[in-house]
């Protein structure tokens, strides 16, 4: 049971996938679910800031565009936007919240997930004046010193000790969210972005499988292969450059994700047959065999 990394076949789907996402889009898509902003909302402002942040915290185990849909629309509506505001998040009754964020199907487990973002709002609130950026201030605007200190802080609630970021602290949604303050809120005094891992989640683990990059045989755990996929990006844009900058791992997260989503997710998962193969970008790379993932279990044979 191996699987192998292929730097070499990674740098070149790399290439491929970047241009290919930026000049003509892949499978018709050139952006990604959180690109569109609830209707008022001015790109950069503080409110997108707290739209994405919030939003991003709770991008687990469910449809990435359902999501940002319900969470556009509970913005838009002037009864449940006060749940973007950390000092309103504070005042108003946990069950008020729980209530509120299921109004438009912004919460998909009600309680579970009006704890992830009450906490993160009340964190932002008590310790950062209601306002990211002085966060990342604070970390002196260092990517890997973000990450850690969005798994270290915590404060005290009636004695004990919890997070301060619960999920925005994880190994996909801590990258996700600095891919997104960059690309979506445009900021960019973030350093060291390079020293980022791509965020993993189903999406970019099958497509980084489909296109050969990571292959072998392997039956195990998901969180397992996302460790393959973590090196596999991180090592093959070396040297590799977009725009006169330096590639890294973080700007292929739109194109994995857009590749799988809308294609490589389609393919049979035992013999590796894609209704799209003849459409698709990527085709030259892809390879066939048995892809599954299902229920956090893996099972590849390429
Ligand atoms: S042909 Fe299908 S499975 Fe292969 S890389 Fe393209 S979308 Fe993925």
């Amino acid at each position: 049971m191996e699987l192998i990394i292929d730097i070499e076949r990674g740098r070149k789907v790399a290439e491929l996938l970047y241009s290919r996402f930026t000049e003509v889009g892949i499978h018709g898509q050139k952006g990604m679910p959180e690109d569109t902003l609830p209707a008022g909302m001015v790109k950069g402002s503080i409110e997108h800031i707290k739209f994405i942040t919030l939003t991003v915290s709770i991008d687990y185990q469910r449809e990435a565009p359902a999501l940002w849909n319900a969470s556009r629309r509970t913005f838009e509506d002037p009864d449940t936007r006060y749940l973007f505001d950390p000092r309103a998040l504070h005042e108003t009754p946990f069950t008020k919240i729980v209530i509120d964020m299921q109004k438009h199907k912004l919460s998909k487990k009600p309680k579970k997930d009006a704890n992830i973002w009450r906490t993160i709002g009340v964190s932002f609130y008590k310790k950062w004046n209601g306002n990211p950026i002085n966060f990342l201030e604070d970390c002196n605007w260092d990517a890997p010193t973000i990450l850690k200190r969005l798994k270290e802080d915590i404060h005290q609630n009636n004695d004990r000790w919890i997070a301060d970021f619960p999920y925005l602290r994880g190994d996909k949604i801590g990258p996700l969210w600095l891919r997104m303050l960059r690309d979506n809120v445009g900021i960019t005094q973030i350093r060291n972005l390079g020293k980022v891992p791509i965020p993993v989640d189903i999406h970019v683990a099958r497509a980084t499988l489909a296109t050969g990059v990571v292959r072998g045989l392997f039956r195990g755990r998901l969180t397992e292969l996302y460790k393959y996929v973590r090196k596999a990006w991180f090592e093959s844009v070396k040297g590799l450059t977009v725009k006169n900058k330096p590639m890294i791992a973080l700007d292929l997260d739109e194109p994995l994700w857009n590749l799988s989503k809308y294609g490589c997710s389609r393919r049979e998962k035992t013999t590796g047959f894609c209704p799209v193969y003849s459409k698709c970008v990527a085709q030259k790379f892809c390879i066939k065999g048995k892809i599954s993932i299902e229920n956090n279990k893996v099972d590849v044979q390429t």
